[in-house]
């Protein structure tokens, strides 16, 4: 895949180094059917490779199930790949023994979709955003005090939480506070997943709008993934569309939105509230359920669901091809 080395986010400021490159990962569970006599997988993640650039909002979309946040485990290696490479910051991690990966993953930040799991029930506030602070042995106790009570006031909590317990905070606090435990350690990329999904609407723009302001202040590069494509329309500088393990079409917000080529991506754009965009799309209905992801169909994996699949399209995987300077598509009619 040709690599992508500038372009304008959404803000008009020019993106330009690749901060991780993430090349041909593959992530395999093995299924509970499975047997000695025959083994089988789930194709969770399956040849996937994209860049993203420092300083940008790198969307990920799909539906439930495509694999979406095993993707961004497995670059972080949350989940060990099965196969493919992850380059972060010009280092291979694949070659980092374990007390190295564990010092690179400073970098490295995740917050997670559920923030009431996400957050240790018996202790309080204080002790969980010490947590990052004692495992990587950062700090005098003076400073990481001194870290922490910024880190909740840069949220939008006060000193007043830290003896707080979890129970006692509603959804968007507990979810500031998640996000005030990422930005310990001064990462350089947070892979946000579904970090919105599971708070009432209105938070859930309170918490995008703090997110995008901390971005400019610390210099944050984010991977945003959500099934939720108007969170991806509004936050997004360039979007990937997955489906069934695989990436369908890449491209810069205006791209996607508005020049959309996969007919699976179509679907999804189709189905956004014309309010939220700038012209009104025709709803278009898919039919059918996503296939296994333990018995994939052969060629284009979208074909039993696809309006404009013919016999090639059954018996031939389309690869990625580069369509214009920043916009990729997996498409036979694109041949
Ligand atoms: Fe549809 Fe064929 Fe394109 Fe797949 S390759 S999206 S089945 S037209």
């Amino acid at each position: 895949m040709q690599q992508v080395n500038a372009f304008a986010n959404k803000a008009g400021k020019e993106q330009t180094a690749t901060l991780v490159e993430v090349r041909n990962l593959k992530k395999y569970f093995r299924s509970q059917s499975s047997s000695a006599f025959h083994k089988q997988y789930i194709k969770a993640v399956d040849d996937v490779s994209f860049n993203i650039l420092r300083g940008e909002t790198f969307g990920l979309v799909g539906e439930s199930g495509c694999g979406k946040s095993t993707l961004g485990r497995a670059m972080i290696y949350l989940h060990q790949p099965s196969d493919g490479k992850v380059i972060f910051d010009g280092q291979e991690l694949q070659e980092l023994k374990p007390q190295e990966l564990k010092n690179f993953r400073k970098k490295m930040q995740f917050i997670f979709q559920d923030p009431s799991a996400s957050l240790n029930p018996r202790i309080n506030i204080g002790n969980i955003l010490l947590e990052p602070f004692r495992i990587h042995r950062v700090g005098s106790r003076q400073e990481r005090q001194e870290k922490i009570k910024y880190l909740l006031e840069r949220v939008g909590l006060s000193a007043y939480h830290l003896s707080c317990f979890p129970h006692e905070l509603s959804g968007g606090q507990k979810q500031r506070v998640g996000i005030a435990r990422a930005l310990a350690l001064n990462p350089q990329l947070i892979i946000c997943d579904e970090a919105v999904s599971a708070l009432d609407v209105s938070i859930q723009a309170q918490v995008i709008n703090l997110l995008e302001d901390l971005q400019q202040d610390f210099s944050l590069t984010y991977m945003f993934i959500s099934h939720d494509l108007s969170v991806i329309h509004h936050i997004s500088d360039r979007i990937a569309v997955m489906y069934l393990g695989k990436i369908v079409e890449l491209g810069n917000h205006q791209e996607i939105y508005e020049q959309t080529l996969h007919p699976y991506a179509q679907a999804l754009i189709s189905a956004i509230p014309h309010t939220e965009l700038d012209h009104a799309k025709e709803r278009i209905l898919l039919k059918g359920d996503v296939p296994s992801p333990v018995d994939p169909p052969l060629g284009c994996r979208f074909h039993t669901r696809c309006a404009q699949a013919t016999t090639k399209c059954s018996m031939e995987e389309p690869n990625l091809k580069h369509i214009s300077a920043e916009h990729y598509v997996a498409c036979h009619i694109y041949a």
